[in-house]
């Protein structure tokens, strides 16, 4: 068997306030004929990254609604998953060689977790290309409909791991992509749906932090709360360019010198190049005080990020690739604005200069820095309209919503 992730419990009508009757009824009527459906999500990890984070309230929501909603996890070690983040590298376009013990390595954990999948489902959500070798191995007993959902950037991928992958998508009945130009070269499926992810107001990581708390929480990890503060809060990843926030932040300081900066980031079990990344960013920080760079092993939860972004001047996400960026409306629906990498599925949730700012170098991002740090009026009202952007378009109702009509249309 699969191992399976314990949920937590969690109720639709808690959200209605947020979302409002509309959106609630609307769920409501697209579920009621799936009742009883049964429904596995099959991904790595239960910690760290955005999937995890997602699947962590729409399994639950699945459920409340009515659905026989779970989530499994594949097994893999080291060996598995370095091969793994090469593919995950690769396919958003990074030019590193796949080799012939590295396509085995994928295969053979493919094949063994094949092997493990047991149970009858309605419809099988197999999230990224680490697992989706899986329908293959399997077969498709034990599915009624087989979903592929991809949640990086695949448009341009490196060649040999795209021709690599897509045998095994396109077996898949529907793909889920977080944007149109995702969909990698070639790739045909009968169904595809496009679906950007969504955050959890509700989540201990998102849900209004009484300040007395936030601050405290700030003080205890070395931040001065009398000086401004930046944040980026993301794995160490050189996607994510920590070390090109680090050299604006630099900019910033010459004309700011109390600024200060943390860089929060989760280890994800599925990711060993994060140490080796993060070793990298604490070298390039050196000896400067003023930087904090914070993981999960240092007691960061959710709470600690949600007070790392509530806190923040100037949140930052300077992604270099990015398939969505769950951080960006994470900070922006504690009304803080975000200044995010132009990438992917940031511009999604970003209104360049109304929601946020779009940059594409250290200097743009230091600029918008600066402005924001020098015009306070104008960045609570772009906080504002941040939260109002998101509150319509990226809360989980909205994803849930969207999986509820997929399975509708797969039903027919
Ligand atoms: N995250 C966290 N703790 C950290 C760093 C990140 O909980 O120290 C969370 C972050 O809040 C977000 C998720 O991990 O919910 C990252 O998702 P995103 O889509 O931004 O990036 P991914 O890691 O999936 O590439």
């Amino acid at each position: 068997m699969l191992q399976k992730v314990t949920v937590e419990t969690k109720t639709l009508e808690d959200y209605r306030p947020i979302v409002g009757d509309g959106v609630i009824e609307e769920i409501r009527t697209l579920a009621a004929p799936l009742r009883g459906a049964r429904v596995v999500h099959i991904n790595p990890t239960a910690f760290g990254g955005g999937v995890a984070e997602i699947l962590a309230t729409l399994v639950p929501l699945m459920r409340d609604v009515g659905l026989e909603a779970e989530w499994q996890l594949i097994a893999g070690t080291d060996e598995f998953f370095n091969v793994t983040k090469s593919f995950h590298n690769g396919l958003q376009g990074m030019d590193i060689p796949l080799t012939e013990p590295m396509k085995a390595i994928w295969q053979r954990y493919n094949e063994q977790n094949a092997l493990n999948f047991e149970g009858e489902y309605d419809f099988v959500v197999v999230h990224d290309p680490q697992p989706a070798g899986l329908l293959h191995y399997h077969g498709r007993t034990g599915g009624k409909h087989w979903i592929w959902r991809c949640h990086i950037d695949t448009s341009t991928p490196n060649p040999a791991y795209w021709e690599f992958l897509v045998p095994f998508i396109a077996q898949y009945d529907a793909g889920v992509f977080t944007a149109e130009q995702y969909v990698g070269p070639g790739l045909r499926l009968p169904h595809l749906a496009i679906i950007a992810p969504t955050i959890d107001p509700l989540s201990p990581k998102n849900q209004l932090l009484p300040p007395d708390e936030g601050r405290a929480i700030l003080a205890h990890f070395g931040v001065d709360l009398h000086r401004p503060l930046l944040v980026q809060v993301s794995r160490f990843d050189p996607w994510k360019d920590p070390l090109g926030v680090i050299d604006a932040y630099r900019l910033v300081k010459r004309q700011v010198p109390g600024v200060q900066l943390a860089l929060v980031g989760s280890m994800a079990h599925d990711d060993p190049e994060g140490w080796v990344f993060y070793d990298r960013t604490v070298r390039h920080a050196g000896e400067d005080f003023d930087i904090i760079i914070l993981h999960n092993f240092h007691g960061v939860g959710n709470r600690e990020v949600n007070a790392f972004q509530s806190l923040a001047d100037v949140v930052i996400q300077k992604s270099t690739r990015e398939g969505f960026g769950l951080t960006v409306s994470e900070a922006m629906w504690k009304g803080v604005p975000v200044i995010g990498g132009n990438v992917g599925g940031i511009p999604l949730q970003i209104r360049e200069g109304e929601t946020g700012f779009l940059v594409d170098s250290v200097e743009a991002c230091a600029e918008r820095t600066l402005y924001l740090l020098q015009n306070p009026e104008q960045r609570r009202a772009m906080g504002a309209r941040g939260r109002e952007h998101v509150r319509r378009n990226f809360l989980a109702t909205r994803l849930l919503r969207d999986w509820l009509r997929l399975f509708r249309q797969l039903e027919g």
